[in-house]
Protein backbone atom coordinates (compact mmCIF):
# COMPACT_ATOMS: atom_id res chain seq x y z
CA UNK A 1 0.00 0.00 0.00
CA UNK A 2 1.28 3.75 -1.06
CA UNK A 3 0.86 6.32 1.14
CA UNK A 4 -0.22 10.22 0.44
CA UNK A 5 2.66 10.95 3.51
CA UNK A 6 5.65 10.48 4.41
CA UNK A 7 6.01 10.10 8.08
CA UNK A 8 3.51 9.99 11.55
CA UNK A 9 3.55 9.76 15.08
CA UNK A 10 2.12 6.73 17.04
CA UNK A 11 0.87 7.36 20.63
CA UNK A 12 0.53 4.54 22.42
CA UNK A 13 2.11 0.90 22.21
CA UNK A 14 -0.18 -1.61 23.19
CA UNK A 15 -2.24 -3.82 20.61
CA UNK A 16 -3.22 -1.00 18.36
CA UNK A 17 -0.49 1.11 18.19
CA UNK A 18 2.01 -1.19 17.45
CA UNK A 19 0.43 -3.01 14.55
CA UNK A 20 -0.03 0.69 13.00
CA UNK A 21 3.60 1.38 13.66
CA UNK A 22 4.64 -1.70 12.05
CA UNK A 23 2.45 -1.64 9.19
CA UNK A 24 3.09 2.17 8.85
CA UNK A 25 6.62 1.28 8.23
CA UNK A 26 6.30 -1.07 6.20
CA UNK A 27 4.63 0.86 3.77
CA UNK A 28 7.38 3.37 3.69
CA UNK A 29 6.45 5.85 6.33
CA UNK A 30 8.84 6.94 9.06
CA UNK A 31 7.05 6.30 12.04
CA UNK A 32 8.27 8.06 15.83
CA UNK A 33 6.19 5.69 18.35
CA UNK A 34 5.61 7.41 21.96
CA UNK A 35 4.95 4.99 24.91
CA UNK A 36 4.14 5.83 28.16
CA UNK A 37 5.15 2.72 30.09
CA UNK A 38 8.17 0.92 28.97
CA UNK A 39 8.38 -2.10 26.51
CA UNK A 40 7.23 -4.34 28.37
CA UNK A 41 3.66 -3.24 27.77
CA UNK A 42 2.94 -3.34 31.20
CA UNK A 43 0.35 -0.43 31.10
CA UNK A 44 -1.41 -2.19 28.12
CA UNK A 45 -4.67 -4.21 28.31
CA UNK A 46 -3.26 -5.71 25.46
CA UNK A 47 -0.87 -7.80 28.05
CA UNK A 48 -3.33 -8.89 30.66
CA UNK A 49 -6.33 -9.88 27.65
CA UNK A 50 -6.68 -13.81 26.98
CA UNK A 51 -6.93 -12.91 23.29
CA UNK A 52 -9.31 -15.29 22.19
CA UNK A 53 -10.46 -14.51 18.75
CA UNK A 54 -14.20 -15.55 19.11
CA UNK A 55 -16.77 -13.85 17.28
CA UNK A 56 -19.91 -16.36 17.50
CA UNK A 57 -19.26 -16.55 21.07
CA UNK A 58 -18.93 -12.70 21.96
CA UNK A 59 -21.77 -11.89 20.03
CA UNK A 60 -23.87 -13.16 23.15
CA UNK A 61 -22.35 -9.35 24.26
CA UNK A 62 -21.76 -7.65 20.54
CA UNK A 63 -23.60 -7.06 18.02
CA UNK A 64 -23.66 -7.98 14.46
CA UNK A 65 -20.89 -5.43 13.24
CA UNK A 66 -18.24 -6.35 15.57
CA UNK A 67 -18.57 -10.38 14.63
CA UNK A 68 -18.39 -9.05 10.86
CA UNK A 69 -15.10 -7.66 12.10
CA UNK A 70 -14.40 -10.58 14.31
CA UNK A 71 -14.77 -12.97 11.07
CA UNK A 72 -12.61 -10.42 8.96
CA UNK A 73 -9.60 -10.40 11.03
CA UNK A 74 -9.66 -14.28 11.74
CA UNK A 75 -8.68 -14.17 7.91
CA UNK A 76 -6.54 -11.73 8.57
CA UNK A 77 -4.24 -12.78 11.48
CA UNK A 78 -2.61 -15.44 9.83
CA UNK A 79 -1.29 -13.32 7.38
CA UNK A 80 -0.44 -10.57 9.59
CA UNK A 81 1.67 -13.07 12.18
CA UNK A 82 3.92 -14.80 9.34
CA UNK A 83 5.33 -11.33 8.55
CA UNK A 84 6.52 -10.70 11.72
CA UNK A 85 10.14 -11.17 13.24
CA UNK A 86 9.30 -14.05 15.45
CA UNK A 87 6.36 -16.94 15.36
CA UNK A 88 3.59 -16.13 17.57
CA UNK A 89 1.50 -19.02 18.76
CA UNK A 90 -2.32 -19.03 16.98
CA UNK A 91 -5.22 -21.64 16.46
CA UNK A 92 -8.87 -21.85 15.09
CA UNK A 93 -9.62 -25.00 16.80
CA UNK A 94 -13.09 -23.60 17.50
CA UNK A 95 -15.15 -22.48 21.28
CA UNK A 96 -15.97 -25.05 23.48
CA UNK A 97 -19.28 -23.77 25.76
CA UNK A 98 -20.07 -25.24 28.66
CA UNK A 99 -22.71 -24.73 32.02
CA UNK A 100 -23.81 -26.56 34.71
CA UNK A 101 -27.78 -28.24 35.06
CA UNK A 102 -28.26 -24.65 37.14
CA UNK A 103 -27.28 -22.67 34.19
CA UNK A 104 -29.46 -24.18 31.80
CA UNK A 105 -32.00 -21.66 31.12
CA UNK A 106 -29.04 -18.61 30.58
CA UNK A 107 -27.35 -21.80 28.11
CA UNK A 108 -30.89 -21.95 25.83
CA UNK A 109 -30.96 -17.99 25.74
CA UNK A 110 -27.35 -17.96 24.94
CA UNK A 111 -28.15 -20.65 22.34
CA UNK A 112 -31.23 -18.71 20.84
CA UNK A 113 -28.73 -15.45 20.89
CA UNK A 114 -26.39 -17.28 18.84
CA UNK A 115 -28.54 -18.74 16.83
CA UNK A 116 -29.85 -15.65 15.69
CA UNK A 117 -26.46 -14.63 14.94
CA UNK A 118 -25.56 -17.58 12.92
CA UNK A 119 -28.74 -16.28 10.55
CA UNK A 120 -27.56 -12.40 10.56
CA UNK A 121 -24.17 -13.73 9.11
CA UNK A 122 -23.71 -16.80 7.39
CA UNK A 123 -20.24 -16.74 6.47
CA UNK A 124 -20.06 -17.94 10.39
CA UNK A 125 -19.48 -21.74 10.92
CA UNK A 126 -22.89 -23.17 11.90
CA UNK A 127 -22.46 -24.28 16.03
CA UNK A 128 -22.83 -27.67 16.67
CA UNK A 129 -24.91 -28.56 19.48
CA UNK A 130 -23.12 -31.14 21.80
CA UNK A 131 -23.59 -34.23 23.92
CA UNK A 132 -21.50 -36.05 26.82
CA UNK A 133 -20.02 -38.39 24.51
CA UNK A 134 -19.56 -35.42 21.86
CA UNK A 135 -17.79 -33.16 24.75
CA UNK A 136 -15.72 -35.96 25.80
CA UNK A 137 -14.43 -36.80 22.00
CA UNK A 138 -13.71 -32.92 21.55
CA UNK A 139 -11.82 -32.67 24.78
CA UNK A 140 -11.01 -36.77 26.79
CA UNK A 141 -9.84 -34.86 29.70
CA UNK A 142 -13.24 -33.20 30.47
CA UNK A 143 -14.51 -36.90 30.47
CA UNK A 144 -18.27 -37.12 31.24
CA UNK A 145 -18.40 -34.39 33.11
CA UNK A 146 -20.83 -32.22 31.52
CA UNK A 147 -24.02 -32.92 29.72
CA UNK A 148 -24.32 -30.80 26.99
CA UNK A 149 -22.26 -28.22 25.54
CA UNK A 150 -21.95 -26.01 22.18
CA UNK A 151 -18.83 -25.96 19.81
CA UNK A 152 -18.03 -23.39 17.56
CA UNK A 153 -15.85 -24.62 15.14
CA UNK A 154 -13.17 -22.05 13.48
CA UNK A 155 -12.82 -19.59 16.49
CA UNK A 156 -9.45 -19.20 17.56
CA UNK A 157 -6.88 -17.72 19.54
CA UNK A 158 -3.22 -16.08 19.93
CA UNK A 159 -0.82 -15.49 22.34
CA UNK A 160 -1.11 -11.99 23.20
CA UNK A 161 2.25 -11.49 25.07
CA UNK A 162 4.48 -13.64 21.79
CA UNK A 163 2.25 -11.32 19.76
CA UNK A 164 3.61 -7.86 21.55
CA UNK A 165 7.30 -8.97 21.66
CA UNK A 166 6.79 -10.02 18.23
CA UNK A 167 6.18 -6.67 17.19
CA UNK A 168 8.47 -4.83 19.38
CA UNK A 169 11.47 -6.95 17.77
CA UNK A 170 9.28 -6.01 14.21
CA UNK A 171 9.23 -2.48 14.97
CA UNK A 172 13.20 -2.69 16.26
CA UNK A 173 14.49 -4.14 13.15
CA UNK A 174 12.86 -1.51 10.91
CA UNK A 175 15.22 1.37 9.90
CA UNK A 176 12.23 3.61 9.85
CA UNK A 177 10.91 3.38 13.53
CA UNK A 178 12.31 5.10 16.15
CA UNK A 179 10.87 4.16 19.59
CA UNK A 180 10.39 6.44 23.01
CA UNK A 181 9.68 4.52 26.26
CA UNK A 182 8.66 5.93 29.27
CA UNK A 183 7.51 9.25 27.10
CA UNK A 184 3.46 9.83 27.24
CA UNK A 185 2.27 12.13 24.83
CA UNK A 186 -0.96 13.81 23.89
CA UNK A 187 -1.98 14.96 20.17
CA UNK A 188 -1.42 18.29 21.51
CA UNK A 189 2.37 18.11 21.31
CA UNK A 190 2.58 17.97 17.83
CA UNK A 191 1.54 20.10 15.24
CA UNK A 192 1.17 18.00 12.79
CA UNK A 193 1.85 19.00 8.96
CA UNK A 194 4.09 21.98 9.87
CA UNK A 195 7.50 21.83 8.88
CA UNK A 196 9.84 19.59 11.24
CA UNK A 197 6.47 17.75 12.47
CA UNK A 198 5.10 14.63 11.53
CA UNK A 199 2.52 14.59 9.10
CA UNK A 200 0.13 12.64 11.08
CA UNK A 201 -0.53 11.68 14.53
CA UNK A 202 -2.56 8.43 14.98
CA UNK A 203 -3.77 8.18 18.26
CA UNK A 204 -3.93 4.77 19.89
CA UNK A 205 -3.73 5.27 23.80
CA UNK A 206 -6.49 3.33 25.05
CA UNK A 207 -7.86 4.51 28.50
CA UNK A 208 -4.87 7.22 28.30
CA UNK A 209 -6.82 8.93 25.84
CA UNK A 210 -9.73 9.71 28.01
CA UNK A 211 -8.21 13.08 28.79
CA UNK A 212 -9.48 13.85 24.96
CA UNK A 213 -12.05 11.72 24.94
CA UNK A 214 -14.09 12.02 27.76
CA UNK A 215 -16.54 9.35 26.81
CA UNK A 216 -14.16 6.70 27.29
CA UNK A 217 -14.45 4.73 30.02
CA UNK A 218 -12.92 1.76 32.10
CA UNK A 219 -14.79 -1.92 32.39
CA UNK A 220 -12.43 -3.82 34.72
CA UNK A 221 -11.10 -7.17 34.18
CA UNK A 222 -9.26 -9.16 36.12
CA UNK A 223 -7.59 -12.56 34.78
CA UNK A 224 -5.69 -15.46 36.68
CA UNK A 225 -2.55 -16.93 34.39
CA UNK A 226 -2.20 -20.62 36.04
CA UNK A 227 0.60 -23.68 35.13
CA UNK A 228 -0.98 -26.69 34.89
CA UNK A 229 0.83 -29.60 33.88
CA UNK A 230 -1.54 -32.16 34.41
CA UNK A 231 -4.57 -30.51 32.30
CA UNK A 232 -5.00 -30.89 28.67
CA UNK A 233 -7.24 -28.67 26.82
CA UNK A 234 -7.12 -28.32 23.32
CA UNK A 235 -9.34 -25.06 22.92
CA UNK A 236 -10.92 -21.93 24.37
CA UNK A 237 -13.25 -23.32 26.82
CA UNK A 238 -16.67 -20.76 28.16
CA UNK A 239 -18.39 -21.69 31.32
CA UNK A 240 -22.16 -19.98 30.54
CA UNK A 241 -21.98 -18.07 33.79
CA UNK A 242 -25.28 -15.26 35.24
CA UNK A 243 -22.98 -12.51 35.66
CA UNK A 244 -20.27 -13.13 32.96
CA UNK A 245 -19.02 -15.44 30.66
CA UNK A 246 -15.93 -17.08 32.13
CA UNK A 247 -13.10 -18.93 30.08
CA UNK A 248 -10.04 -20.75 30.11
CA UNK A 249 -7.92 -20.47 27.36
CA UNK A 250 -4.90 -22.85 26.87
CA UNK A 251 -1.66 -20.90 26.15
CA UNK A 252 1.66 -22.71 24.95
CA UNK A 253 3.90 -24.39 27.44
CA UNK A 254 0.75 -25.35 30.04
CA UNK A 255 -0.68 -22.20 31.11
CA UNK A 256 -3.76 -21.27 31.12
CA UNK A 257 -5.14 -17.85 31.37
CA UNK A 258 -8.77 -17.81 33.95
CA UNK A 259 -11.03 -14.90 32.89
CA UNK A 260 -12.56 -12.73 33.05
CA UNK A 261 -14.55 -10.49 34.96
CA UNK A 262 -16.43 -7.38 33.92
CA UNK A 263 -16.93 -4.42 36.32
CA UNK A 264 -18.15 -1.09 35.43
CA UNK A 265 -14.66 0.95 36.68
CA UNK A 266 -11.52 2.57 35.91
CA UNK A 267 -10.73 0.99 39.29
CA UNK A 268 -6.93 -0.67 38.74
CA UNK A 269 -6.29 -2.31 42.26
CA UNK A 270 -5.33 -5.42 42.93
CA UNK A 271 -7.89 -8.40 42.23
CA UNK A 272 -10.80 -9.37 45.15
CA UNK A 273 -11.17 -12.18 46.84
CA UNK A 274 -14.47 -12.41 45.33
CA UNK A 275 -13.50 -12.57 41.49
CA UNK A 276 -10.98 -14.58 42.59
CA UNK A 277 -12.73 -17.60 43.98
CA UNK A 278 -15.30 -17.07 40.95
CA UNK A 279 -12.14 -17.56 38.75
CA UNK A 280 -10.59 -20.38 40.28
CA UNK A 281 -13.65 -22.50 41.13
CA UNK A 282 -14.99 -22.08 37.74
CA UNK A 283 -11.92 -23.64 36.63
CA UNK A 284 -11.48 -26.62 38.90
CA UNK A 285 -15.21 -27.15 38.21
CA UNK A 286 -13.88 -27.68 34.49
CA UNK A 287 -10.97 -30.00 35.35
CA UNK A 288 -10.56 -31.65 38.76
CA UNK A 289 -6.31 -31.10 37.83
CA UNK A 290 -6.38 -27.36 38.11
CA UNK A 291 -6.70 -28.26 41.80
CA UNK A 292 -2.84 -28.43 41.65
CA UNK A 293 -1.94 -25.82 39.25
CA UNK A 294 0.35 -23.20 40.56
CA UNK A 295 -0.65 -19.44 39.81
CA UNK A 296 1.61 -17.38 37.84
CA UNK A 297 -0.08 -14.36 37.84
CA UNK A 298 -3.35 -12.31 39.09
CA UNK A 299 -3.62 -9.51 36.75
CA UNK A 300 -5.97 -6.26 36.87
CA UNK A 301 -6.69 -4.21 33.61
CA UNK A 302 -9.20 -2.08 32.29
CA UNK A 303 -10.85 -2.07 28.84
CA UNK A 304 -10.87 0.74 26.83
CA UNK A 305 -14.37 1.58 26.24
CA UNK A 306 -16.83 3.60 24.35
CA UNK A 307 -20.53 4.52 25.88
CA UNK A 308 -21.83 2.26 22.68
CA UNK A 309 -19.54 -0.32 23.79
CA UNK A 310 -18.23 -0.24 19.75
CA UNK A 311 -14.75 0.90 18.50
CA UNK A 312 -14.78 3.93 16.31
CA UNK A 313 -11.80 5.55 14.27
CA UNK A 314 -12.48 9.06 14.92
CA UNK A 315 -10.97 12.67 13.37
CA UNK A 316 -11.83 15.68 15.74
CA UNK A 317 -8.58 18.04 13.92
CA UNK A 318 -7.01 17.83 10.82
CA UNK A 319 -4.14 14.85 10.88
CA UNK A 320 -5.11 13.56 13.88
CA UNK A 321 -6.93 9.97 14.20
CA UNK A 322 -7.90 8.61 16.55
CA UNK A 323 -8.49 4.81 17.07
CA UNK A 324 -10.12 3.62 20.37
CA UNK A 325 -13.05 1.40 22.24
CA UNK A 326 -11.74 -2.06 21.36
CA UNK A 327 -13.61 -2.97 24.69
CA UNK A 328 -13.03 -7.13 25.54
CA UNK A 329 -12.46 -7.49 21.49
CA UNK A 330 -9.48 -5.89 20.89
CA UNK A 331 -7.47 -8.81 19.43
CA UNK A 332 -10.38 -10.37 18.15
CA UNK A 333 -11.28 -7.29 15.86
CA UNK A 334 -7.54 -5.30 15.67
CA UNK A 335 -6.69 -6.40 11.87
CA UNK A 336 -10.18 -4.75 10.49
CA UNK A 337 -9.81 -1.77 12.43
CA UNK A 338 -5.78 -2.06 11.00
CA UNK A 339 -7.28 -2.37 7.41
CA UNK A 340 -9.71 0.50 7.83
CA UNK A 341 -7.06 2.82 9.41
CA UNK A 342 -5.06 2.22 6.96
CA UNK A 343 -8.07 2.50 4.04
CA UNK A 344 -9.03 5.86 5.55
CA UNK A 345 -4.81 6.85 5.50
CA UNK A 346 -4.27 6.05 2.18
CA UNK A 347 -7.50 6.86 0.22
CA UNK A 348 -9.27 9.01 2.45
CA UNK A 349 -12.16 7.30 2.53
CA UNK A 350 -13.56 4.49 5.43
CA UNK A 351 -15.77 2.32 3.00
CA UNK A 352 -14.51 -0.64 4.65
CA UNK A 353 -15.00 0.56 7.92
CA UNK A 354 -18.80 1.74 7.02
CA UNK A 355 -18.91 -2.14 5.83
CA UNK A 356 -18.08 -3.06 9.16
CA UNK A 357 -20.80 -0.41 10.56
CA UNK A 358 -18.03 1.55 12.14
CA UNK A 359 -18.29 4.52 13.35
CA UNK A 360 -15.64 7.08 11.65
CA UNK A 361 -14.85 9.95 10.31
CA UNK A 362 -14.28 10.30 5.95
CA UNK A 363 -11.98 12.08 4.42
CA UNK A 364 -8.92 11.77 7.07
C1 LIG B 1 -8.96 -8.91 31.38
C2 LIG B 1 -9.01 -8.66 29.89
C3 LIG B 1 -9.25 -9.74 29.03
C4 LIG B 1 -9.32 -9.50 27.66
N1 LIG B 1 -9.51 -10.59 26.82
C5 LIG B 1 -9.62 -10.39 25.49
C6 LIG B 1 -9.84 -11.49 24.61
O1 LIG B 1 -9.90 -12.65 25.03
N2 LIG B 1 -9.96 -11.23 23.28
C7 LIG B 1 -9.87 -9.98 22.77
O2 LIG B 1 -10.00 -9.81 21.56
N3 LIG B 1 -9.64 -8.91 23.58
C8 LIG B 1 -9.51 -9.09 24.92
N4 LIG B 1 -9.30 -8.03 25.74
C9 LIG B 1 -9.35 -6.66 25.19
C10 LIG B 1 -8.03 -6.15 24.62
O3 LIG B 1 -6.97 -6.40 25.52
C11 LIG B 1 -8.16 -4.63 24.38
O4 LIG B 1 -9.30 -4.40 23.58
C12 LIG B 1 -6.94 -4.09 23.63
O5 LIG B 1 -5.76 -4.35 24.33
C13 LIG B 1 -7.06 -2.57 23.41
O6 LIG B 1 -5.95 -2.19 22.63
P1 LIG B 1 -5.43 -0.68 22.62
O7 LIG B 1 -4.17 -0.71 21.81
O8 LIG B 1 -6.53 0.22 22.21
O9 LIG B 1 -5.10 -0.33 24.16
P2 LIG B 1 -3.98 -0.92 25.10
O10 LIG B 1 -3.63 -2.31 24.72
O11 LIG B 1 -4.43 -0.68 26.50
O12 LIG B 1 -2.70 0.01 24.79
C14 LIG B 1 -2.71 1.39 25.07
C15 LIG B 1 -1.26 1.82 25.30
O13 LIG B 1 -1.20 3.25 25.35
C16 LIG B 1 -0.26 3.61 26.35
N5 LIG B 1 -0.50 4.98 26.80
C17 LIG B 1 -1.47 5.44 27.65
N6 LIG B 1 -1.36 6.78 27.79
C18 LIG B 1 -0.30 7.19 27.02
C19 LIG B 1 0.30 8.45 26.74
N7 LIG B 1 -0.16 9.61 27.27
N8 LIG B 1 1.35 8.48 25.87
C20 LIG B 1 1.83 7.34 25.31
N9 LIG B 1 1.30 6.11 25.57
C21 LIG B 1 0.24 6.04 26.39
C22 LIG B 1 -0.49 2.56 27.44
O14 LIG B 1 0.62 2.52 28.34
C23 LIG B 1 -0.66 1.30 26.59
O15 LIG B 1 0.58 0.68 26.35
C24 LIG B 1 -9.18 -8.20 27.12
C25 LIG B 1 -8.89 -7.14 27.99
C26 LIG B 1 -8.81 -7.36 29.36
C27 LIG B 1 -8.49 -6.21 30.27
Amino acid sequence: MSLPFQSAVVLGAGLMGRLLAVTLARAGCKVALFEAGSADAEGAAARVAAAMLAPLAESAVAPVSVVRMGQHALGRWPELLASLAQPVFFQREGTLVLWHRQDAAEASRLARVLANTGAQVPELTPMQTLDAAAIATLEPSLGQRFAQGLFLPGEGQLDNRALLASLLATLQASANVSLHWQSPRAPADFSPGTPGQPDWVIDCRGLGAKPQWNALRGVRGEVIRVHAPDVTLQRPTRLVHPRYPLYIAPKPGNLFVIGATEIESDDMSPASVRSTLELLSAAYAVHSSFAEARIVEIAVQCRPTLPDNLPAIRQVQPRVLQVNGLYRHGFMIAPALLDATMELLAHGHAALARSFGMATSDNA
